[in-house]
């Protein structure tokens, strides 16, 4: 069966191809046109453009993988689009997109949850590594969180941020750094020229049962740090650096410790890692060591299905299908969509 999933529930616009080949899901195509060297200068998302842009993005990827001979609009069989969480208007223009293209080639039109699109990645072409329940941890822009999967559609919160997502933490520090947007990779790029002991930052929540997040503290004490030693930024590149890496050890130290507590709490021996922030190396390799030792099974998405893709959308579609998720049908878009929405367990055919 051959589907496509359309992404556009933030800034970046996105369509992938995936054909359920002899059982499993494969990755055919998956392209992205990000907008955020556009809404860079605003320090945030401009709706007004991100819609102007997503309408004219995903026609182009669209055509691109019809000429590029990845995509055969004849042999099209179902869509998978985001319906959930995102900006109001951005979902809108990929829905659109959905359902006029699904009315033209009389096909059906699945919507898919964004967070469970980040909650499979690990699993995108590793289909024979998942077995439920696991523990599910997404750490990206909007979201820091950890969850029981117990089968699709079948999530339970175990904890999540009480206020900024890590994400987040990332993008405003950076800017106190004077570094550019998106912040997690530049400061990234930084750390690894620093000391992650030169300065120690305060780790949140940290008492026994607690599975919830908090970011803002940190990002604060790093404020008045710099606020403190102000000079010090613009005469010493080193200090900079020194910065990026203790910053960033303390949100590697905080999510490996949260999690690898919940994974041993709850009995879950198989953790999947995804979200923008699990692209960073040093948070990866944290992570995977601490399992390693306690015998916790830890698969991350790829690097590129991290951030926000269509190929996690389209395979999450495809693989519910293929295990038979019933069907219901509605339709909506749904900015606040939780993860731990889902009443009942149906695949929503929204044609
Ligand atoms: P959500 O999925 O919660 O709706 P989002 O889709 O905007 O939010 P993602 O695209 O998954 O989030 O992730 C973007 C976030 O990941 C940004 O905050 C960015 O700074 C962060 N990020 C990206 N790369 C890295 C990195 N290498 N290190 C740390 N953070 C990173
Ligand atoms: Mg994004
Ligand atoms: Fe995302």
């Amino acid at each position: 069966m051959l589907w496509i999933g359309i992404e556009s529930s933030c800034d970046e616009s996105a369509i992938a191809v995936v054909e359920n080949i002899g059982g499993k899901n494969v990755i055919m195509d998956s392209r992205c046109i990000t907008q955020a060297p556009l809404h860079k200068p605003f320090g945030g998302i401009v709706p007004e453009f991100a819609v102007r842009e997503h309408s004219k993005n995903l026609p182009i990827l669209l055509k691109d993988m019809i000429s590029s001979g990845s995509l055969n609009l004849e042999k099209l069989q179902a869509i998978a689009v985001t319906e959930g969480p995102g900006l109001m208007a951005s979902l809108l223009v990929g829905n659109s997109f959905a359902r006029g293209l699904a009315l033209g080639l009389g096909i059906p039109v699945f919507g898919i949850n964004h967070l469970e699109g980040h909650l499979f990645s690990p699993f995108i072409e590793r289909e024979q590594k998942l077995r439920f329940p696991f523990l599910g941890l997404i750490v990206s822009g909007g979201h820091t969180l950890l969850a029981r999967v117990d089968g699709p559609r079948d999530y339970h919160k175990i904890g999540s941020t009480i206020d900024d997502a890590a994400g987040e933490a990332f993008d405003k520090v950076a800017r106190l750094l004077g570094l550019s947007y998106p912040g997690g990779p530049e400061i990234e790029k930084y750390a690894q020229l620093g000391n992650p002991h030169a300065h120690t930052f305060p780790l949140s929540l940290m008492e026994k049962n607690n599975f919830n997040f908090s970011f803002s503290g940190l990002k604060t004490a790093v404020k008045i740090f710099l606020e403190k030693n102000k000079a010090m930024l613009y005469q010493n590149q080193q200090f900079l650096f020194d910065i990026c890496a203790s910053f960033q050890e303390t949100v590697a130290k905080i999510i490996e410790q949260k999690t690898i507590a919940a994974a041993q709490s709850f009995s879950l021996p198989l953790i999947s890692a995804s979200g923008g922030v699990l692209a960073n190396k040093r948070i990866r390799e944290l992570l995977e060591k601490k399992a390693f030792e306690k015998g916790i099974e830890v698969l991350f998405a790829e690097k590129k299905f991290c951030t926000d893709n269509a190929a996690m959308i389209a395979f999450v579609g495809a693989l519910f299908y293929a295990l038979g998720l019933p069907i219901t049908k509605s339709f909506d878009v749904n900015p606040n969509f939780s993860l731990f929405d889902f009443k009942t367990e149906t695949m929503i055919n929204r044609f």
